[in-house]
């Protein structure tokens, strides 16, 4: 191994990521007088948090009576009752003060005629335990989550948070006892190699959409968090749930959000049948998620999809009118002109199921501190460790997330983080000699990569994988196709030990970057391929075709996967939690999830 001098940092948290979670749990440990370090490989507002759409979910009450406890039994029934229910509580019990919190610093929402928050509906949101459709959602226009990204990033500079832009975070630092002391990073424009220190490392690093072929989300969310974990010989939870979003742009896979039917769109097949009638009679197009984009599967499979291959739908938004498209909708026309070219006030949109949101990830207890399974115990804390945001499961989405409750769960969640570091960390407190070998793990990796000039480009094994799990852990899955994915991703993981992370004999730090997220991509394909076949069931967005129904005799629990560096899974399980965190509410009994 070569030897590499390292630059050494002393903080007292440090979190990786800058999206909306990391941002907020930075900003929170700041005004708590700690000292903070945000480690970020992209510029701040460049996060994937920006392209956020529709909107943040909170019971205000803005736009007709609304509860938390509503807001509650949605999420519940929207989980598919995977979901932990105290952690639940919590999440929409915070969700006004948190969307306050944002207003005061700034955010831009939406308003109404008396100048109140602007809400409106979105799938699986109701009023009255699902009697009728609420109107939960605080939308900035088309644009809340680049409005929430500018703003908490303002805040955070102005608390004194500290910014390492641009560093790649390779690795964490883990102790002999388990405990992790910092994390390794690649300053990635002039190569050097940096060890931060913290009493607290805070992973924020966002899903890891890009295992599939065609997702919503951007080229850098390939879950570098997740697989450190996974290195630190870790689990991940529930990775078997990936959201499809209904209405991803057909070809381009670019976001048309929920909102666009929660203002009155809807979707038809080749006949122009507003077909949502009959698979969700009451909640019709603004059913939750894994619902509408089964509904549409099915409709495609059965001859009904248009276009001259009679594969993928239309979205149709002309009959809203352009005041409303202009006023609520400006980035969606955008979007649509540029990827589907298309005129919204003339002619629908084309749209697809796409890869859209990670409910699995770090499994974490709703302070955010990471937790594991030792001695039969699945909560037991990992020293030191802490995960917010997409990348960690807290959990609050089970096994399907309702939309706009994922920039809840970055603002709840990360504030909350912050708020508990700071009753075990005291500000200034020294630090421990690092391990003798801290550092290595990541070293070892960046030796590995820069001098990888196998047979196989990274840009080869990265279509493969993805292309595997586009068809065989998608929208539908069988036992049989999720075998045949299990064994053909073997494969791919095998050969990436003859991979050629440049073809130009020079190495860039972007093409050593690129390989290492293929690296960190392969184990999560493992895991949530395997989590899959390991599930036989059908829950949320997990829908088996051999197992058709939920039974939650045997399996209303979580998945943990563990994966070697050889890509060979194990799988355990912890339970749900089923009860709620105060006498305030009762916990939600399970029964069918119908809209
Ligand atoms: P991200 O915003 O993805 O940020 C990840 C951060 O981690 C980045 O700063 C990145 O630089 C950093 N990072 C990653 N790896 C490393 C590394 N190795 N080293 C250093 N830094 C690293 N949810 C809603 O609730 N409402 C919506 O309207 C909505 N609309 C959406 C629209 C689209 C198109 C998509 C794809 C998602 C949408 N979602 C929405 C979901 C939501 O936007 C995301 O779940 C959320 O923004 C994720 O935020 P995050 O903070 O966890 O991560």
């Amino acid at each position: 191994m070569a030897t590499y001098e390292f630059v050494d940092h002393a903080y007292d948290v440090v979190v990786v990521g800058a999206g909306g979670s990391g941002l907020r749990a930075a900003l929170g440990a700041a005004q708590q007088g700690l000292k903070v370090a945000c480690v970020t490989k992209v510029f701040p507002t460049r996060s994937h948090t920006v392209a956020a759409q529709g909107g943040i979910s909170a019971s205000l009450g803005n736009m007709g009576e609304d509860r938390w406890q509503w807001h509650m039994y949605d999420t519940v029934k929207g989980s598919d009752w995977l979901g932990d229910q105290d952690a639940i509580e919590y999440l929409v019990r915070e969700a006004p003060k948190a969307v306050y919190e944002l207003e005061h610093w700034g955010v831009p929402f939406s308003r109404t005629e008396d100048g109140k928050i602007y809400q409106r509906p979105f799938g699986g949101m109701t009023t009255d335990y699902g009697k009728g459709i609420a109107q939960r959602t605080c939308a900035a226009a088309d644009r809340t989550g680049h409005a929430i990204l500018h703003t908490l990033y303002g805040a955070a500079l102005k608390h004194s948070a500290e910014f390492f832009i641009e560093y790649f975070a390779i690795d964490l630092i883990m102790d002999e006892e388990g405990a992790c002391r910092g994390v390794v990073a690649l300053k990635m424009d002039d190569g050097t190699i940096h060890r931060f220190r913290s009493h607290k490392t805070v992973l924020a690093t966002g899903g890891y959409g890009r295992a599939y072929f065609s997702a919503t989300s951007a080229h850098t969310c390939t879950g570098d968090g997740n697989a450190m974990v996974l290195r630190a010989g870790l689990p991940l939870q529930d990775m078997e749930f990936v959201q499809f979003h209904p209405t991803g742009i057909y070809g381009a896979g670019c976001l048309i959000t929920e909102g666009a039917r929660g203002e009155g769109g809807y979707l038809t097949n080749s006949e122009g049948e507003r077909f949502m009638e009959r698979y969700a009679p009451s909640a019709k197009d603004l059913a939750s998620r894994d619902v509408v984009s089964r509904s549409m599967t099915i409709e495609i499979r059965e001859g009904r999809g248009v276009g001259k291959d009679s594969d993928h739908i239309h979205l149709n938004l002309e009959h809203l009118g352009p005041e409303v498209i202009k006023q609520r909708l400006p980035g969606i026309a955008e979007t649509a002109r540029i990827f589907a070219g298309v005129d919204v006030n003339k002619e629908p949109i084309p749209v697809l199921p796409t890869v859209h949101y990670n409910m699995g990830g770090i499994p974490c207890n709703y302070h955010g501190e990471v937790v594991t399974m030792k001695d039969g115990d699945a909560d037991t804390v990992v020293p030191g460790l802490m995960a917010v945001g997409e990348a960690a499961c807290v959990s609050v989405h089970g096994a399907n997330r309702l939309g706009s409750n994922s920039l809840l769960d970055l603002v709840v969640f990360g504030r909350e983080a912050a708020r508990h570091a700071a009753t075990i960390v005291r500000p200034g407190t020294s630090h421990k000699p690092l391990p003798k070998d801290a550092g290595d793990l990541a070293v070892s990796r960046l030796d590995r990569f820069r001098n990888a000039k196998g047979e196989r480009p990274t840009a080869q094994v990265r279509l493969e994988m993805q292309k595997i799990m586009q068809s065989d852990a998608a929208v539908f899955r069988t036992g049989e196709s999720l075998r045949e994915g299990c064994e053909k991703l073997q494969r791919t993981v095998g050969s990436f030990a003859d991979v050629r992370t440049s073809d130009r004999g020079l190495v860039w730090n972007t093409d050593l970057v690129e390989t290492m997220e293929l690296d960190n991509l392969l184990g999560q394909a493992v895991a949530t391929i395997r989590s899959a076949e390991n599930r036989k069931e059908s829950r949320g967005a997990h829908a088996r075709e051999d197992f058709k129904e939920r039974d939650d005799a045997q399996w209303m629990k979580h998945t943990l996967c563990w994966v070697d560096d050889k890509g060979h899974a194990r799988i355990d399980y912890r339970p749900v939690h089923l009860t709620t965190l105060t006498a305030d509410v009762d916990a939600i009994p399970p029964k069918a999830r119908t809209y």
